[in-house]
């Protein structure tokens, strides 16, 4: 099972530090790699003011954005590219809607996750929302990949 070169695609998935903390990494990377999308490259680390920042920027002013960033800093995330032939939106399939007391069962976010009664939604994954944003993403956490 080779994807044709030409149509394959990348996608920037981050396992958040709520996932990270609870232990829900191996569970995550099992559904991606269960749905036949192929793992490029993955690092643990701890997020920066100045990362965050490029990565969340179309949310600057919003009322989540400082409660995201804080959230986003206060662990280590896991930060993944994985490909595959359309998996920017088959990853947000697998990922399910950002509100996770909502999110479908069978989603990560559906069967995983839960308000905590926190200002910010604590939903375990990202994963970029367009062919531009996953370019734009990849090269942030992945300079030079
Ligand atoms: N978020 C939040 N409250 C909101 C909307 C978003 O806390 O009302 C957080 C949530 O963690 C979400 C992230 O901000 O995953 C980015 O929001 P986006 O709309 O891009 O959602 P996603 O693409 O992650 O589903």
């Amino acid at each position: 099972m080779t994807d044709t070169a030409a149509q394959t695609e990348r996608t920037l998935v981050l396992v958040k530090p709520d996932a990270v903390e609870r232990g829900l990494t191996g569970e995550i990377l099992r559904r991606v790699e269960a749905k036949g999308y192929r793992l490029v490259a993955a690092e643990l680390r701890t997020a920066d003011d100045a990362l965050l920042a490029a990565h969340y920027a179309e949310h600057e002013g919003k009322p989540f954005y400082a409660p995201l960033v804080d959230f986003m800093r206060s662990g280590p995330v896991l930060a993944v590219v994985a490909e595959g032939q359309r998996v920017i939106e088959g990853f947000r399939a697998l990922a399910g809607t950002t509100d996770p007391t909502g999110a479908a069962p069978g989603t990560i976010r559906g069967d995983l996750g839960r308000d905590w009664g926190l200002a910010v939604q604590q939903n375990l994954v990202h994963g970029s929302d367009s062919p531009e944003s996953a370019a734009r993403e990849i090269g942030l956490w992945f300079p030079g990949l």
